[in-house]
């Protein structure tokens, strides 16, 4: 057989078996198949039998009968099924809570069937819930030391493709397997000693040793990651080769004032560097597409007004885009108070503006008399257009999707210098993967003075003690935030939370001796903007809120992050929030409240966040907990649809394709002497969407 074979033409498949796999696992080629890999094997020597069970959640295969079937009814067509399996040495019991029918049909007692899964003790009694289970046929008699087992569906096992039938279909086609060719270049092959593509895929399924299996699974991980790798940067040296900039040569008048007469403290050694780094892209005469992390706190701020500067000087027009309309208020008045005397003018551009006044700014805009835009998604309307932008700088860069990004690209020719900002850090191997070899700036040092937030864990009972700690903190002239999770900002349940909490505060902090205050999505721009203003004027001491405090937030006074149901966000949320203190030089405390009982993975997650305050460990720690399907920005992308390695754990696999790919196309930029990998890129779905990831 060969890859491009239909496997309805694979010995033991045929026409209804092959719309189940097509359906079930987008199986519709042999080639398809042999890449559908086993997520284990089982080594045949190594047969257990019930009394020798010991260990409870170890994968083990069984050989036996079953005698015994009970259904009982749990509710509304909903019922178990169980039935007892004897393998000679003792009885083990199987339970189904779905597909009892199918299953109630297919179990014949006096039949051998062979069955595998994880046993474990229920009342004192072996018990395997969903099973795998075959009839252990004649046919089964495979000389394969290991076998393979693969996952599958409810539905694939009511059409006769269960784990051992899929062996059986893997083991007819790598027996008669043909044009199997070599993607990875030779010296790469020799360089790491990687198995051929032809004995890796076969290894895969059916290995002669465990040695032979890792080597199998490095071969194809590599392989994985280095077109992976491909992808990314091919993309980003087009975009180096094909994007003109415009070029800002000039450090000029409002620059230099700034730098001299204005600027409120002296620049972090960080900031120096990373604002080195952006003017030399912004000269070089190609366009800038560069990623600034910093963690919460680092002072991006400063760093994204100075280059706003930079490109004013040199003719420009600049904007900001933030998530949020509080966060772009607050930038919009952070800038009008550094600015002040320097006779620039800037705009605040929100969707809650007054339409009558927005047809002006927007006029404004458009003629030029606006130097610098601060706004937030109302920045990317259509009708919105710039006499000449030359740099975009966005805010919390992971808030925003792609293509809204890559609208505000459109909105010059050539295209403006792009500066994204985040303080979520993207995680090492994320860093050198998905992100490929875009370019990339770090902040990594805080302004001098700042004490790591301090964070505790509280629950229910504890919390007069909480109440009598921020009643102490705010007597010493701190401010305090209460922080409630919010689902849906709509959500009435939701709001009923944050209203019950609002007035628990209250009621242990009365007026008029203190003042409480409240912040939520469902306030008025208008509103928002009054309470942000009452308590960063210090007229509030408490600020209960939900999220919408998350990003960005900057009152320096306030010392306590007071997290409710913290259980209940993720670790990056967390970290946002609690960047919302510790921003002054006074101690500052992180108090995560939760439930008393919790799951395995909330409580990694408030043990990170209790031991640590290095954005990038907790990162790590995300990453880890969540895997990376789920990290912020990257959901909808399917970038990281792998099949085989792991950008977690295979971090010295990722390096090295990530460098091989690097030499490669230094050597070799248009990769003539590999058609192979050109043909692959002329191919390759990812690599628009990345070019323009900004
Ligand atoms: P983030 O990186 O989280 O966006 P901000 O830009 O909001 O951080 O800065 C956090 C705080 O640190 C602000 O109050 C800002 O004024 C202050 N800050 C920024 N740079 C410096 C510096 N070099 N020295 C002292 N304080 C700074
Ligand atoms: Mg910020």
């Amino acid at each position: 057989m060969l890859p491009n074979d239909d496997i309805v033409y694979l010995k033991g498949v045929g026409p209804s078996k092959a719309k189940v796999l097509a359906a079930e696992l987008g199986i519709h080629t042999c080639g398809d198949l042999l890449e559908y890999f086993p997520f284990r094997h089982i080594d045949r020597s190594q047969q257990s039998t019930i009394a020798s069970l010991q260990d409870e959640n170890q994968y083990v295969v069984l050989r036996g009968t079953v005698s015994n079937m009970q259904t009982v009814s749990t509710g509304r067509y909903r019922e178990r099924l169980t039935v007892d399996f004897n393998d000679g040495t003792g009885t083990l019991q199987l339970v189904w809570f779905q597909g009892t029918k199918w299953v109630r049909e297919k179990l014949k007692p006096g039949v051998k069937y062979i069955i595998m899964g994880k046993p474990s003790v229920f009342n004192g009694q072996w018990q395997m819930t969903h099973p795998e289970l075959e009839a252990d046929t004649a046919a089964d008699s495979s000389r394969q030391p290991y076998l393979p087992v693969y996952t599958t569906t409810e539905k694939m096992k009511q059409h006769g493709l269960g784990t051992r039938a899929m062996a059986r279909l893997t083991e007819t086609l790598t027996a008669s397997l043909g044009g199997i060719e070599e993607t990875l270049p030779k010296e790469i092959i020799e360089r790491y000693r990687l198995l051929g593509r032809r004995e890796a895929l076969i290894a895969i399924h059916y290995p002669d040793s465990l040695q032979q299996l890792d080597a199998a699974r490095t071969r194809l991980k590599f392989e994985e990651l280095f077109f992976m790798q491909l992808d990314y940067q091919w993309a980003h040296s087009e975009r180096q080769q094909h994007s003109a900039g415009r070029i800002f040569a000039t450090v000029g008048d409002h620059f230099n004032r700034f730098y001299s007469e204005k600027i409120p403290f002296p620049l972090t050694g960080a900031q120096k560097r990373v604002i080195k780094e952006i003017r030399e892209d912004m000269r070089s005469g190609h366009q800038m597409n560069r990623l600034l992390q910093g963690d919460v706190g680092s002072g991006k701020t400063l760093v994204a007004l100075m280059c706003m500067l930079l490109a004013v000087d040199n003719g420009s027009q600049a904007c900001l885009m933030a998530p949020t309309e509080i966060l772009a208020t607050q930038h919009y008045n952070t800038f009008l108070s550094m600015l002040d005397g320097l006779g620039l003018n800037v705009e605040l551009l929100i969707g809650s503006v007054r339409p009558a006044d927005k047809r002006q700014i927007k006029q404004r805009i458009a003629s030029g008399e606006t130097h610098i835009v601060i706004g937030t998604h109302a920045l990317i309307e259509d009708n919105v257009s710039f006499r000449d932008l030359g740099l975009v700088v966005i805010d919390e860069q992971h808030r925003f999707g792609v293509e809204q990004r890559s609208k505000l690209w459109a909105k010059a020719t050539p295209p403006p210098h792009v500066l994204v900002m985040t303080a979520t850090p993207i995680p090492r191997t994320l860093a050198m993967t998905v992100y490929g070899d875009l370019d990339c700036s770090v902040i990594d040092e805080l302004p001098p003075g700042r004490q790591p937030v301090r964070t505790y864990h509280r629950t229910e009972p504890n919390r007069p003690k909480v109440f009598a700690f921020l009643k102490q903190q705010i007597d010493a002239g701190r401010q305090v935030y209460v922080v409630y999770p919010l689902i849906h900002e709509s959500d009435k349940m939701d709001l009923k939370d944050l209203i019950d909490g609002l007035e628990m505060v209250q009621s242990y902090f009365p007026r008029p001796q203190y003042h409480v205050s409240m912040l939520h999505g469902g306030l008025t721009a208008d509103e928002k903007a009054f309470e942000m203003d009452r308590f960063k004027r210090g007229l509030t001491h408490i600020m209960v809120a939900t999220t919408v405090i998350e990003v960005g937030v900057d009152v320096p006074n306030a010392t306590v992050m007071v997290i409710e149901n913290a259980e209940h966000f993720g670790l990056s949320q967390l970290h946002q929030l609690r960047g919302r203190v510790g921003r002054g030089s006074g101690q500052s405390y992180c108090i995560l409240m939760t439930k008393d009982q919790l799951g395995y993975s909330s409580q990694e997650r408030i043990r990170t966040m209790c031991s640590t305050t290095d954005g990038f460990l907790i990162a790590e720690a995300d990453l880890r907990l969540r895997g990376p399907g789920d990290m912020q920005g990257l959901q909808q992308s399917g970038m990281l649809d792998l099949k085989i390695a792991s950008i977690v754990d295979d971090e010295p696999l990722v390096a090295a394709a990530r460098d091989e790919v690097r030499d490669l196309l230094a050597t070799d930029p248009t990769l003539a002497a590999y058609p192979r990998l050109q043909d692959y890129i002329r191919h390759s779905k990812n690599k628009m969407l990345w070019g323009k990831i900004s």
